[in-house]
């Protein structure tokens, strides 16, 4: 048995489970064996359910950051509008001018979340044309979740046209998500966060519509391609050769999910943001403003002392925290409370840092 006792709280990658250590020993197989075959359109019907979605659902052997960028080749022919709130929301807008896409961006102030108001504002009127919006879900180096569906609506209502293309890298299994009833056409996860698995591999859905604009670009790139993954996924098969032992472990994951339901899932998250701030409002306060807070990770600045000193004490004690990102490298220490960590686990880590702050 392999023993691993929950004592990291980095918001990605998070801590896994031995259950789901163990399945990636299994022996392998061929990814084109009828075993594979199995595995993998086992592994669609969960994957379907946590998207929300009756349409399409793909695994890619990445990180998500691949696939970001594939949403943006496979469905931005010439210009983009990225809404931004911090250091992820902000990778959209890096990808698409790598791509050399014509970008415009909407800012918001790191710690708020993005307003519906203001991209109706933004979008209101506008003479030229998106063929698509970013949103990020869960913004990691602040802590804020976004009202996907809010801002997905003003798109449909300001700009029908345009694609919506959703980062739910750290709010997939650990907040709601429903791309049909929210008009979502790609929507893009990491499986090292909510998901809790080892990093390497990256799920996604894709809409009919946004299918429908990929037939439609005449580069696609080639291991990203979404039109393949489509044609492989009807033979419930992938483009490329997988990691395997991750497909072992989504399997097992998306079983014991559906064991633990996602409405109950989603409540322990949302438990786990209550006990945070609750149990650290003495001594820190939280970056995002309250009406904001991530069910899914915290971002937090000590009253009192440097964030990294204290965050190596909590080393010294046992425990991993995740520190500041991006300009607040410094700033602030975030604690993930996302995927199997339990209420207990966490309570426990927050007695020892209760005690490493207060000194
Ligand atoms: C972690 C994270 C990413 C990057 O994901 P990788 O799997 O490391 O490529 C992107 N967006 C958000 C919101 C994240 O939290």
């Amino acid at each position: 048995m392999i023993d691993n006792p929950c004592t990291f709280f980095v918001p990605g990658p998070t801590w896994v489970r031995p259950e789901i250590l163990e399945e990636m020993t299994r022996p392998m197989i061929g990814h084109r064996s009828a075993e594979f075959k199995a595995l993998f359109s086992g592994i669609r019907p969960g994957l379907r359910e946590l998207f929300g979605t009756t349409g399409e659902v793909f695994v890619a052997t990445s990180s998500g950051t691949g696939l970001l960028e594939a949403a943006l080749i496979n469905c931005v022919g010439r210009r983009v509008l990225v809404t931004t709130c911090g250091a992820f929301s902000e990778r959209w807008l890096s990808i698409a001018q790598k791509l050399g896409l014509e970008v415009d961006r909407l800012d918001t102030e790191w710690g708020e979340a993005v307003s519906p108001d203001r991209l109706a504002d933004h979008l209101e009127g506008r003479q030229q044309h998106y063929d698509a919006v970013t949103i990020t879900h869960n913004e990691t180096s602040t802590g804020v979740i976004n009202d996907v569906e809010s801002l997905a609506r003003v798109v449909q209502e300001e700009s029908p046209g345009s694609l919506i293309l959703v980062d739910a890298v750290s709010s997939l299994a650990g907040a709601p998500m429903s791309c049909d009833a929210w008009g979502i056409d790609v929507c893009v996860s990491s499986t090292q966060k909510g998901i809790a698995l080892p990093p390497g591999i990256a799920v996604f859905s894709v809409s009919e519509r946004a299918f429908e604009v990929a037939r439609e670009r005449p580069y696609r790139g080639t291991y990203f391609d979404f039109l393949e993954f489509q044609k492989n996924a009807a033979l419930d098969s992938v483009p490329f050769t997988p990691s395997v032992p991750h497909f072992y472990a989504l399997a097992r994951q998306l079983r014991d999910m559906a064991a633990e339901t996602l409405p109950v899932r989603f409540e322990r998250h949302r438990a786990m943001r209550a006990l945070t701030l609750e149990r650290t409002a003495r001594y820190a306060t939280p970056m995002a403003k309250l009406e904001f807070a991530s069910p899914t990770v915290s971002a937090l600045r000590p009253h009192r002392g440097d964030s990294e000193v204290l965050r190596s004490r909590m080393k010294k004690r046992g425990f991993t925290l995740g520190g500041g990102y991006g300009k607040w490298k410094e700033l602030c220490f975030r604690i993930g409370h996302m995927g199997d960590i339990s209420l207990e686990a966490l309570s426990s880590m927050l007695d020892v840092l209760g005690e490493e702050a207060e000194q």
